[in-house]
């Protein structure tokens, strides 16, 4: 609910559209890694690290190590058998003495790839079973050929009765074929594979939960969240998941490295922070949860932050269920100077902008986004992440306490240098003029341009007295969106800017105005399938701002679609029209929002947002599927190594990034075992 995954499943290619090769001023490091079925692995940098006190890298090292520890958690929570079946693939991998080239083993090797990148044997978005491209009996007889002492038998169990028990999960398509059923009607809990119920139904986990919830308490713990509910003996009751419970083993590792991070704190508040987790992972007690989630909204001013533990419930039919996670950061400060200019100047900007002056307000505050630099994700973030986090969950304590919403800096740059010379703007660009554009300003425009939708652009303007803020209903958040994109775009060509030094002259602005119409008007549609509409909200936003900018620009031929070797391309003839068009329709939108006129929202969304043209469409997707690209990504960790002084104390923490992929799964699987094959 409070991850953005940069909007859904392709939005990392999104935001790659508008990048193009560059020769000239990038560094050697190599962004991507490798690239199988539908997944795209990448490597991200982590600047600023080295700059960091010895203190602060003790503090990041720490806290990596524990997120890395509680890495199995996941396996098992998203399926009973993933431990098992990981080991089984892993040694045959490793140890395998017939022909690697093989079609079979090649696919196993895939599939392995894919069971290490989800976490288990479903896919880690759709969350449908995978297809092996290898055979039983090839497994088979591949595991006979393996040192058995190497495999996960239980006590007593033979190779062939461990193939019988776990064959049918790996090849049976009807077993366990969802890791979450969301189908209506269905029982939820009995059709999903994940594992967080055991012999329960849907109804009985409803019932058990239920009994729990009292409608006066104003401040509810989440019920169910660090559990897993099983009847045993006819006895329905929760096994928490703590020190000494339910996934104990690595829990007490993760304290272990907790307790070290604890004293090397930046300050009180993070160390009451950590010590109030520690306090968690040891009495599963949610309102300790909840006490822990306050102290962490109000730590503000450390440098290095972290989450670690149970926190996405996506996983869950029921949505009680909190998958495990870690991501360890630290402030970006240069980014959020950045951030922090465009904030001091807020006034000015709501002041200036083209809105009807009733329905700006007198006085307004920017919201402070912090920028944030990834050291480390894992568990449900890793090695598929979010580019913004914003936590904690818990309802009432986001009303009271508030709540931290950050984006992670060095993914996006991550995204946007893989994508260089992938193809994508060769294909899509009209001419050489926009690709220097993108390439000189694209990145930069780009940040901007999601600054300031985020720091002023939906903090801006007011609803006059008496308006409902639900008046424009299901069109609310596609007319918020475009509020907050428009208010954006409207701003980036403006003088300000560049004397605030966030732009570097004049023309950097076309780059955004460029790949935002493109975007807008096709290249977003390669994330639809054939005959649907566009639903999603921040979609219908660009594609309503950029077809009412070329219609109504249409008669001057502001921006046109230009057919060139009989392909279709966005041109822009006259960019400061096209601003002027931006202001028109920001002012609309704005007295759209401030006057709840809802069959006014309902007419533009209606008319510019949601429909296709299937043409235009099919050639969209024709070309785009010929670049071959992956429509998943996800990063590969950097490795840091503690040096020592003589004395065996740490005196510095080194970061590198040469670890592979396979290479890095295999060490976690054998560092990081810190669990049962088979947790009951
Ligand atoms: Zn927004």
């Amino acid at each position: 609910m409070n991850k953005q995954i940069l909007i859904g499943i392709m939005g990392v290619m999104m935001l790659n559209a508008c990048q193009v090769e560059n020769n000239e001023g990038t560094e050697s490091f190599d962004y991507t890694v490798e690239q199988f079925a539908d997944l795209q692995l990448l490597r991200y940098k982590v600047p600023g690290f080295d700059e960091l006190s010895l203190q602060q890298k003790k503090l990041v090292y720490y806290l990596s190590e524990a997120a890395l520890h509680g890495r199995d958690i996941l396996f098992d929570q998203n399926g009973k058998y993933n431990l098992t079946i990981r080991k089984m693939l892993e040694t045959v991998y490793m140890d395998y003495s017939g022909n690697r080239s093989d079609a079979d083993f090649v696919n196993l090797e895939i599939y392995l790839k894919r069971v290490w990148f989800s976490n288990g044997i479903h896919h880690h978005y759709a969350a449908d079973k995978f297809v092996p491209g290898f055979s039983s009996e090839f497994f088979r007889k591949a595991l006979q050929s393996v040192d058995v002492n190497k495999l996960p038998l239980s006590e007593g169990q033979t190779l062939d009765e461990l193939c019988d028990e776990v064959f049918p999960i790996i090849f049976n398509p009807e077993v366990m074929s969802k890791r979450v059923n969301q189908s209506d009607g269905e029982d939820l809990v009995l059709t999903s594979a994940s594992n967080y119920y055991r012999g329960v139904t849907q109804a009985e986990a409803e019932e058990f939960y239920n009994k729990m919830k009292n409608p006066n308490d104003s401040m509810p713990v989440m019920f169910g969240m660090n559990s897993r509910l099983v009847k045993e003996n006819g006895v329905v009751q929760e096994k928490v998941w703590k020190s000494g419970g339910l996934y104990g083993q690595a829990i007490d590792k993760i304290v272990y490295w907790l307790e070290k991070a604890e004293e090397v704190a930046e300050n009180a508040s993070q160390k009451s922070v950590i010590q109030k987790m520690i306090q968690f992972y040891r009495d599963g007690d949610l309102k300790t949860f909840d006490e822990y989630a306050i102290l962490w909204v109000k730590d503000l001013d450390a440098r290095v932050d972290f989450v670690n533990g149970f926190t996405e419930s996506y996983g869950d039919p029921l949505g009680m269920k909190a998958s495990w996670e870690s991501i360890v950061n630290f402030k970006d400060l240069e980014t959020t100077k950045r951030t922090e200019i465009i904030s001091a100047n807020a006034q000015w900007f709501e002041d200036h902008s083209p809105v009807d002056k009733r329905f700006k307000k007198e006085e307004v505050k920017g919201v402070s986004a912090k920028v944030i630099t990834a050291a480390i994700i894992a568990g449900d973030l890793y090695p598929a992440t979010a580019i913004g986090i914003n936590l904690p969950n818990s309802n009432w304590i986001r009303s009271v306490h508030g709540s931290k919403s950050v984006t992670i800096g060095n993914f996006t740059d991550a995204y946007n240098k893989a994508a260089r010379g992938n193809g994508f703007t060769d294909e899509f660009v009209y001419s050489e003029q926009e690709k220097n554009y993108l390439d000189k300003y694209g990145d930069l425009t780009g940040d901007l341009h999601t600054d300031l939708h985020e720091c002023l652009g939906h903090g801006s303007g007011q609803l006059l007295p008496g308006v409902d803020p639900d008046a424009l209903k299901a069109y609310g958040s596609t007319i918020e969106e475009a509020r907050a994109d428009l208010f954006g775009l409207y701003y980036l060509p403006d003088a300000k800017m560049q004397e605030l030094g966030l732009t570097p002259d004049s023309d950097a602005y076309k780059a955004e105005y460029y790949s935002f119409m493109m975007n807008g008007l096709m290249t977003q549609l390669v994330r639809i399938e054939l005959g649907q509409n566009v639903e999603e909200a921040h979609m219908r936003n660009r594609q309503l701002i950029a077809k009412w900018a070329f219609e109504k620009g249409a008669p001057e031929k502001v921006t046109e679609l230009v057919k060139k070797d009989g392909k279709t391309y966005v041109k822009i003839n006259d960019y400061e029209k096209l601003r002027q068009l931006f202001g028109q329709l920001l002012n609309e939108i704005q007295r759209i929002k401030s006057e709840g006129d809802f069959e006014a929202a309902r007419q533009l969304v209606e008319t510019y947002a949601v429909k296709i043209d299937p043409a235009l469409h099919t050639e969209v997707l024709a070309r785009y599927k010929k670049l071959n690209l992956a429509p998943y990504k996800g990063f590969v960790n950097p490795v840091y190594t503690p040096v020592k002084d003589a004395k065996g104390k740490i005196s510095d923490v080194k970061v590198s990034y040469e670890e592979g992929y396979a290479e890095q799964m295999l060490r976690y699987s054998k560092d990081y075992a810190n669990l049962p094959y088979i947790n009951e």
